[in-house]
């Protein structure tokens, strides 16, 4: 692509709609020439048109369905190869509708190839171009979904709690090489994921629903104050904090040569 003085090229996945077409803008907005990931080329195109013409930034059309491989290694090798690429939103994901039992096993593998291994993939793909040059922003699309079992979304839940803990994981191991992290959990956003899912927004309760511009645009300043994990709903940050060291404090208890006394398992008594 065509490069203008840009603060660097965003690729944004699952960028034809919703949050991600709102990535899109913002980003837009912010200098970055884009790379735009989904499957409808036709509505990509349309938002090409109308960002460059609004911004004046490079705008290129990747369109790709990310649940096929030939389309995943196509993308993974632009990252690997293309320079330019210096931020990345792992943002493409569904939804599953209904309960587990009524979900078909072919329905769950399509949701986890999209939410779980396309993401992993271009995650590895990412990181390992970022830390090659030494610099980078990963964001990854998440869900509070992801904390809240009682939630009932089980399938979609479990491959978003994979997105923050790949996040974390991997902040863990690349984070501070120059390379950025970031995890965005929304709560339920007004966007056509609903109506793909077989629900209405309509629905939704409007006082706990978010406007998709107003996620975006906290998402987006979490990761200017080095958030690794952004909740834009949550009011107290302390609440998560104080979340994150439970989790720290059972650490050092979790792996041991012999299973706790409650389990009454005979171990071998030391000589
Ligand atoms: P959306 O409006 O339905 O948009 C989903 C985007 O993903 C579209 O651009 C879609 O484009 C793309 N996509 C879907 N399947 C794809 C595939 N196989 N290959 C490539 N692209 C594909 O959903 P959204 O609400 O913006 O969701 C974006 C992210 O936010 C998801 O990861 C979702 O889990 C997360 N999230 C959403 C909410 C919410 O309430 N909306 C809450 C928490 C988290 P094409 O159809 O053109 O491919």
């Amino acid at each position: 692509m065509t490069q203008s003085n840009s603060p660097g090229v965003a690729l944004v996945t699952g960028a034809s709609a919703g949050i991600g077409s709102t990535y899109a803008d913002r980003l837009a907005r912010r200098g970055h020439d884009l790379i735009l990931v989904a499957r409808d080329a036709a509505r990509l195109e349309d938002l090409a048109v109308k960002l460059r013409a609004e911004t004046g930034v490079a705008v290129e059309v990747f369109r790709a369905d990310l649940t096929d491989k030939a389309d995943l290694v196509r993308l993974e090798n632009r990252l690997a190869s293309d320079e330019a690429i210096d931020l990345v939103v792992n943002n493409a994901g569904a939804v599953l509708a209904g309960s587990f039992l009524e979900q078909t096993p072919e329905q769950a593998d399509g949701l986890i190839q999209l939410n779980v291994v396309a993401v992993a993939r271009l995650a590895n793909a990412a990181a390992k171009a970022f830390v090659r040059r030494g610099h980078g922003t990963l964001v990854n699309v998440g869900s509070v979904v992801g904390l809240l079992p009682e939630y009932r979304s089980t399938v979609y839940g479990a491959t978003k709690a994979f997105v923050l803990y790949l996040t974390q994981g991997l902040n863990q191991e690349i984070g501070g090489a120059g390379v950025t992290l970031q995890a965005v959990l929304p709560g339920a956003t007004r966007t056509e994921i609903w109506e793909r899912s077989g629900r209405k927004l309509a629905d939704l309760d409007p006082n706990r629903t978010m406007d998709a511009g107003e996620l975006v645009d906290a998402a987006l300043a979490g990761l200017d104050k080095g958030e690794l994990v952004t909740i834009p709903s949550l009011l107290d940050p302390a609440e998560w904090d104080a979340f994150e060291a439970a989790r720290v404090t059972l650490s050092p208890n979790l792996s041991h040569a012999h299973p706790a006394p409650r389990y009454g398992v005979k171990v071998p008594v030391a000589a």
